[in-house]
């Protein structure tokens, strides 16, 4: 019925001279979205208005759903393109529209004209009124309701003209890759897919490291951070995931530190190493899954210990979040059900007893010089063998 979508974007339009790279960025993602399904498209930028014109036969759902994965975008607007071929056929076309488009034909509406061809003999108000007039006579049971109409119909009048009045929302945000790149410290938990997702919808691209801990850790524990990574590619574009094997690190710190700082230390760690590989890749910043409170490693004074060894900003998009809050996020973006699959994680395995709560810095690094021996080697080692997957 539709061959042809208006995409709606909000953000972008605020960027003044920069709108068109953002435009632009914004095709690109839609282009890379739509060659995952079947059909032909092109999607085209004209006066601010992009379009998707679907060429041959297509699947509507298909289509929406991935137009929708796509970041930067508010609404999705299956429209009717019409030759400008005078007022009468455009009556037709607009009879026409309304009994397919709503064919219960008993709504309330209001008829939203643009003349954007100043060419055209009839002006905005004018077509307003008229093609209302025209509705009102062909569906005696529908009402003008010019405040709150059920049925807001579009009519954009440009070279073509373009008829709508369904709007599917769209997630918002900014094309990917328009905001530099950043490291994401993706483990296997509910936390980290949700924070690396909201960073990628505000139109930075992804990378991510794992700390892998075999044989603490199991193939299948990597699998699913491999299979999260998937998920959040389908949105932010492939991500480069790095497989750190963390595990001489995690036995050293075991064997020459406080058990109650184990947390702290190893977490400073993993930040070191992951400012490693985000350095090397050209990242802005790192970002991790932590909320305030949420566990011993989470409060205020451990937030404070693990930015301390990163010289890069820390971003922690869920750090304000309730667990259920990031619950509900993880289940709208699919990360929930691969999060809650029972494997293990590095840190759980060698996770104290009472961990300390409010680490203080001093003591911390004075603990941590109980590694001077051995860990820039274990760190070098860590870093040459990790291991780098293309996850799409
Ligand atoms: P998540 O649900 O993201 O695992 P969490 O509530 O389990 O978070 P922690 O285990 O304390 O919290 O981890 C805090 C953050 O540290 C995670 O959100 C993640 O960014 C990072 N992190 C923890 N473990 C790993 C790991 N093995 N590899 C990479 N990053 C990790
Ligand atoms: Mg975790």
């Amino acid at each position: 019925m539709f061959k042809a979508f208006l995409i709606k974007y909000g953000e972008i339009g605020l960027k003044g001279k920069n709108r068109h790279l953002f435009e632009d960025a914004l095709c690109k993602q839609i282009r890379h979205a739509l060659r995952k399904i079947e059909g032909e498209y092109l999607v085209t930028r004209d006066q601010g208005r992009i379009y998707v014109h679907c060429q041959s036969e297509y699947d509507y759902d298909e289509t929406v759903h991935a137009i929708g994965m796509v970041f930067g975008i508010v609404g999705i607007c299956p429209v009717f393109i019409v030759e400008n071929t005078g007022f009468e056929d455009l009556k037709k076309d607009v009879i026409d529209y309304m009994r397919q488009v709503h064919p219960e034909a008993n709504q309330t509406f209001k008829v939203a004209a643009r003349r954007a061809n100043k060419a055209y003999p009839l002006n905005s108000m004018e077509l307003n009124c008229e093609l209302g007039g025209v509705i009102l006579d062909a569906f005696p049971e529908m009402k003008v309701d010019v405040h709150k109409p059920e049925i807001m119909l579009n009519v954009e009048v440009r070279q073509k003209i373009y008829i709508y009045s369904k709007v599917i929302p769209g997630l918002g945000g900014m094309p990917v890759g328009t905001n530099g790149k950043a490291m994401l410290l993706l483990s296997g938990g509910i936390d980290s897919p949700v924070a690396g997702w909201m960073i990628a919808k505000r139109g930075v691209k992804i990378d991510a490291v794992y700390f892998h801990a075999p044989p603490y850790t199991s193939e299948r524990a990597k699998q699913k951070v491999v299979d999260l990574a998937k998920q959040v590619a389908k949105y932010s574009g492939p991500i480069y995931l790095h497989v750190v094997n963390f595990t001489d690190i995690q036995l050293y710190i075991y064997d020459k530190c406080p058990h109650d700082e184990l947390t702290i230390i190893m977490r400073r760690y993993m930040m070191r190493i992951a400012e490693h590989f985000a350095k090397e890749t050209g990242c802005l910043g790192l970002i991790t899954g932590e909320s305030i409170g949420q566990v011993a490693s989470q409060t205020m004074q451990s937030l404070a210990a693990t930015d301390d060894v990163s010289t890069l900003p820390v971003y922690r998009p869920v750090i304000g979040f309730d667990k259920q809050d990031i619950v509900d996020v993880s289940l709208k973006i699919d990360t929930y059900e691969t999060s809650i699959l029972p494997y293990e994680d590095c840190c759980t395995i060698f996770v104290a007893k009472h961990p300390v709560t409010k680490p203080n810095l001093n003591v911390i690094r004075k603990s941590e010089r109980n590694l001077d021996e051995k860990i820039d080697a274990l760190m070098e080692e860590a870093i040459k063998t990790t291991e780098v997957l293309v996850v799409s």
